[in-house]
């Protein structure tokens, strides 16, 4: 329960910005061509305090491909128009181990995709944005929860949904395996172009970091003031996210942040630490397990620094 200071919190993002900024490691996503040709020396970070206020480093306004990170969104949703126990019963809420892309999650459990954080089940949960059978709806929904969440519009990149469409083959045998079993509850075509939509939105760390303190801060967003979902899906939403952030790398993550984030293969990652701060970094290149390298530098080091983290210590 220490208090840290807003200009603790800024230096200590000044600092992990000019450290990381060099760094030239991973390279940028190679599958999806739009995300390829990104500047590859793109860097932003953005911290959303409790109050609202917003400390931004670099390219904090740049619109980059949200990609994985949607997938905490629409599992916001899910359980804003569904509740905790059918998320549970009709996706799951465990970790796979597996990287994000997984046929497998969708049989590790009874068929179950098993979380809505990687791919298999965040189709599912696609398929389950209300109302049942009406595109434009589901994906006005989508939109308006993300806007919701972000504080404001996130905007679709259309060369990168093009690009997406055109090249997800194994998003769309994903698709048809969850019909094969079951586990998707619309038509399995809609549920994987919703899925795909979602992920070529443009966000910025900024807009990312609105959402990491929502959540941080029990559903109400810090800056329009607005509540957005009921307290208690505060802990659920955390835990999934927890879990499973960082696909097969979840473990080593939390180990040395000691912060759940999100990430997505367009070099964003999203962090939220209950009742202290949203954190979100942007670099295009990443790991082989499709994590921003420098992103993930920049959060552990103003996590280290400032001596925060979610399971204790000093
Ligand atoms: N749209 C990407 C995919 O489904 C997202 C992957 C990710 O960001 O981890 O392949």
């Amino acid at each position: 329960n220490k208090t840290i200071s807003v200009a603790q919190i800024k230096e200590a993002a000044q600092e992990a910005y000019e450290q990381v900024k060099g760094n030239t490691e991973g390279k940028n996503a190679d599958y999806i061509p739009y995300l390829a040709n990104i500047d590859k020396s793109l860097f932003g970070i953005s911290i959303c305090l409790m109050d609202g206020q917003i400390i931004q480093f670099g390219d904090s306004e740049y619109k980059f491909g949200i990609e994985s990170v949607s997938k905490v969104h629409t599992a916001v949703l899910i359980l804003r128009q569904y509740g905790a126990q059918k998320l549970l019963e009709q996706i799951g809420a465990d970790a796979t181990g597996l990287p994000f892309n997984s046929i497998f999650a969708i049989l590790l459990e009874n068929d179950h995709p098993s979380t809505p954080l990687v791919n298999a089940g965040a189709i599912t949960a696609c398929s389950m944005v209300k109302p049942i059978g009406n595109s434009d709806k589901k994906w006005k929904a989508i939109v308006e929860n993300i806007t919701d969440l972000c504080g404001s519009a996130p905007q679709l990149i259309d060369e990168l949904y093009k690009s997406e469409s055109d090249t997800n083959f194994n998003n769309r045998s994903i698709a048809w395996l969850l019909k094969n079993y079951n586990r998707i509850y619309d038509d399995p075509s809609m549920s994987l172009d919703l899925y795909t939509r979602q992920c070529s939105l443009g966000i910025t760390t900024t807009q990312l970091s609105v959402c990491g303190a929502t959540i941080a801060n029990k559903g109400t967003n810090p800056v329009t003031k607005k509540q957005i979902f009921d307290a208690s899906l505060t802990p659920k939403i955390t835990s999934l996210i927890a879990t499973v952030g960082f696909y097969e790398h979840t473990g080593d993550w939390l180990y040395t942040s000691g912060i759940p984030a999100k990430t997505g293969v367009g070099g964003g990652v999203m962090g939220t630490l209950p009742g202290v701060f949203g954190i979100a970094a942007f670099a295009p290149p990443i790991d082989n397990a499709g994590n921003s390298v420098k992103a993930q530098l920049a959060i552990k080091y103003i996590m280290n620094k400032l001596n925060l983290n979610i399971f204790g210590g000093e």
